[in-house]
């Protein structure tokens, strides 16, 4: 069967690399997503004097295809390099940001395909040859009046493993413990506005403590700056966040920043302006287990799966995942 309607589930830059690569090879394609914006972990958090990129810090570029579309929009203006100044050596391969944030990425992406926000697909149903979406309750109405289509011929899903076991389950009870046995690591992340600290440090990666990774927000390029004020985004290892992770946000707030006094080594912030936590549930792929191949589709069933999850939690991942989806549906459907 040839295959002209496509519905992906989540808009990160897998889902939305994948929506890409079919919509311009002519396929009519529907990206649903929960939130109310695109990027999943390539998010930004903005306040009325700063912003946080407080998912995905920065990222690599090691592919010669990803390489060619990070070159591009290097060229726009969209992504520039970030050296910041930290205790370790720099690294040797260049670090990229997105500008001003790093879910300018995925908008990038997302520019002009159909993308239906407040959407969470609580299931997905194969009904006379075709796949319906099932939305949670309450979405239905929003979700069929922006869709342009609410039938599909092949399915595609790019969010967390484990947001990706319930709706694989009644389908591919296989690629469902598959995908259960790689469950993603949660992390909390604080964000602060202080006054100048005095400090040249701009990023630090500690190797012991609760800190994970820690970054000054405002010397990546393009950031709103102000003498008076630097941005910082503290990210907790994923253990001390397993640790902590229904604990209240003060609590984390609290034990964060004092710990990462001690990683700069000064007695206390000077007038925090701004202290907001973020809990992710599904940050990053427990390291060490078995990778499933970039993508997975099944031709009968017309149904595939990306994201990071199935390899490696890299934005780079992300991404050649989300295009190798697209390629396995574009060689179902030559011409
Ligand atoms: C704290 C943190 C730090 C990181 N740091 C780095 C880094 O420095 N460098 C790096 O390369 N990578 C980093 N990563 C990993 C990187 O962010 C991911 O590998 C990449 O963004 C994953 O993209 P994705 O499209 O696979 O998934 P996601 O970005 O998670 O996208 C999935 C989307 O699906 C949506 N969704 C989920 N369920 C449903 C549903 N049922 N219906 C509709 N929509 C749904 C979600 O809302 C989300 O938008 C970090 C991640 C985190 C969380």
């Amino acid at each position: 069967m040839t295959i002209k309607r496509v519905a992906v589930v989540g808009a990160g830059l897998a889902g939305l690399t994948c929506a890409r690569e079919l919509t311009q090879a002519g396929l009519a394609v529907t990206v649903f997503e929960k939130s109310r914006g695109v990027g999943g972990r390539l998010s930004t958090r903005r306040v009325d004097w700063a912003t946080f990129d407080h998912g995905t810090q920065y990222f690599t570029a090691r592919d010669p295809v990803f390489t060619d579309w990070v070159n591009g929009l290097i060229a726009q203006g969209t992504v520039s390099q970030w050296s910041p100044v930290m205790r370790q050596p720099n690294p040797a391969e260049p670090w990229y940001v997105a500008n001003p944030g790093m879910n300018s990425l995925a908008r990038a992406q997302a520019k002009d395909l159909n993308v239906v926000p407040n959407t969470r697909v609580s299931a997905i149903k194969w009904l006379d040859g075709h796949w319906q979406m099932v939305f949670e309750e309450g979405a239905p109405a929003t979700a069929c009046d922006n869709a342009t289509e609410t039938t599909f011929d092949a399915v595609v899903l790019a969010v967390p493993n484990e947001q990706a076991v319930p709706l694989l389950q009644p389908h591919r009870a296989d690629w469902a413990a598959s995908l259960a046995a790689i469950p993603l690591l949660p992390c909390w992340t604080v964000m602060l506005s202080t006054e100048p600290v005095a400090t040249t440090l701009q990023a630090g990666q500690p190797e012991s403590g609760p800190i994970g990774w820690w970054a000054r927000n405002d010397s990546k390029p393009d950031r709103s700056k102000n003498e008076r004020q630097q941005d910082w985004v503290i990210q907790a290892t994923s253990t001390w966040t397993e640790q902590n992770l229904n604990a209240d946000k003060t609590v984390v707030i609290d034990e964060l920043q004092k710990a990462f006094l001690v990683q700069l080594g000064v007695a206390q912030m000077v007038n925090i302006q701004t202290a907001m936590a973020h809990r992710w549930l599904y940050a990053r792929r427990t390291p060490g287990l078995a990778t499933l191949g970039s993508s997975l589709w099944h031709t009968q069933q017309r149904l595939g799966v990306c994201g990071d999850g199935l390899t490696h939690s890299r934005v780079e991942q992300a991404y050649l995942s989300g295009r190798d989806v697209a390629m396995s549906i574009l060689n179902e459907s030559p011409g």
